[in-house]
């Protein structure tokens, strides 16, 4: 007979399992009550969307869209893509379900896969996990200032205290074109030294050019003119007032001129987190304002604001820095069995345990004592209840302590007081 091949996970994709996922429910945990801390609720979107959504939610001329969406027609002939992002969803689901009519700001948090057709390269997926906030309906400079202090921390509790905050305003309506012009103006006469994207950005988004990976592009664009310069009244009141709460909170930062987003429903505040130390893809997050978002994907004109925060990056960054907390053992008491005929008692104790809320289990292979001791220590299990036969006749249960390698008899019916006692709990 000729094996089947045998099938692993596409390209991009990787499971997360059990010895991991320990790690992940704890980053998760901590970055949903800290959210919860902070006011936001969580919401829960699809995973794929009508493609139209991110064409005018994403923006048609970015690498997302136009290189990297996981597009298909469903047997309708609908043309679907998995989610690449979550702020386009949020923004679909606060107008469809009119929750611009209750009371504003409403602030979310979502958390799940996102799919992204990229080259895969270490750290990158084509699924990959993302944790993000949204803040719809104000527009208020306290609201930016909030959002920026619950991503530094989250980091900061996530065991990175070490931060790097970037921070600009991309401008408004009113001040934005004249910037945009004015780079325009820049960029011709040297647009035979830029990339062949960068070439194409000057007509459809010159301000994509400042980020540019491109060494050729960052030595040609030194001395461009700045969006600060730009700036009208209201973006430069905006930006002193962020700035003044992020001082009060104590959390630093840098104005860099050169963090911009695109895309024209962007507006005012724009930040990233970096953070030293951990390699080279250092970005764990950003975001920033989009007070014409909803009204792009055909919502009424509300403000809203939101960041992103990368999990693998996070995740690798805590590991990295030896950051990751000490997990409690996945069981805490083992039952031991001299023998099959005690079987029926070791289900006993079991269910009581279990009862008790303790995370107990048992052997099932039929293993001789001495495995099962074993098996006990591979476990990490801090408990180990023996039954043999001296213990059924006398109704009681051995107790050893695998830290201490004690060991003592107990009546059955202290069971859960002791177990307790040694694990204080
Ligand atoms: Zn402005
Ligand atoms: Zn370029």
């Amino acid at each position: 007979m000729v094996a089947k091949m045998s099938i692993t996970g596409p390209r991009g994709t990787y499971d997360i399992l059990p010895d991991e996922s320990r790690k992940w429910q704890w980053l998760e945990g901590l970055l949903r009550e800290t959210a919860e801390l902070y006011g936001f609720r969580e919401i829960r979107t699809p995973v794929f969307e009508h493609t139209e959504l991110f064409q005018r939610g994403v923006g048609e001329t970015t690498d997302i869209v136009q290189k990297e969406m996981y597009t298909f027609a469903d047997k309708a002939r609908r043309s679907l893509t998995l989610r690449p992002e979550g702020t386009a969803s949020c923004a679909r689901a606060f107008i469809q379900h009119q929750i611009y009519n209750q009371p504003q700001p409403v602030k979310w948090y979502y958390l799940g896969p996102m799919f992204r057709y990229d080259r895969p390269q270490a750290g990158r997926y084509r699924q990959f996990h993302q944790f993000g906030a949204e803040v719809f309906g104000s527009n208020n400079p306290f609201v930016d200032a909030e959002l920026i202090v619950m991503m530094v921390d989250m980091v900061f509790k996530a065991g990175l205290p070490q931060y790097d905050l970037r921070l600009n305003s991309v401008g408004c309506e009113t001040c934005r074109p004249s910037y945009r012009q004015a780079l325009v103006s820049f960029l011709q006469p040297i647009k035979k030294e830029l990339c062949q994207d960068c070439r194409k950005r000057i007509e459809l988004n010159p301000l994509r050019v400042l980020d540019c990976k491109n060494q050729g592009c960052r030595e040609a664009v030194t001395g461009l003119p700045r969006v600060a310069d730009y700036w009208c009244n209201d973006c430069r009141q905006h930006f002193t007032a962020v700035t003044q709460s992020l001082d009060r909170y104590e959390v630093s930062y840098t104005v860099d001129d050169r963090l911009v987003r695109g895309l024209d429903y962007y507006t005012n505040t724009a930040f990233e987190l970096l953070v030293p130390g951990i390699g080279a893809q250092n970005a764990i997050g950003g975001g920033g304002r989009y007070n014409h978002l909803v009204r792009e994907v055909g919502g009424p004109d509300v403000p809203g604001i939101g960041f992103a925060i990368g999990l693998e990056r996070l995740l690798s960054g805590v590991e990295e820095a030896g950051a990751l907390p000490v997990f409690s053992p996945d069981i805490e008491v083992y039952i031991a069995v001299t023998g099959r005929e005690y079987e029926a008692s070791a289900d006993q104790a079991l269910r009581e345990l279990r009862r008790a809320g303790l995370k107990a289990d048992r052997d099932y292979m039929g293993r001789s004592l001495k495995a099962q001791m074993r098996q006990a220590d591979r476990l990490q299990v801090p408990v180990v209840v023996l039954i043999g036969e001296d213990e059924a006749t006398r109704g009681t249960y051995t107790i050893r302590r695998m830290q201490t390698k004690e060991q003592y008899e107990i009546g059955q019916a202290d069971l859960i007081d002791e177990v307790r006692k040694i694990l204080v709990k």
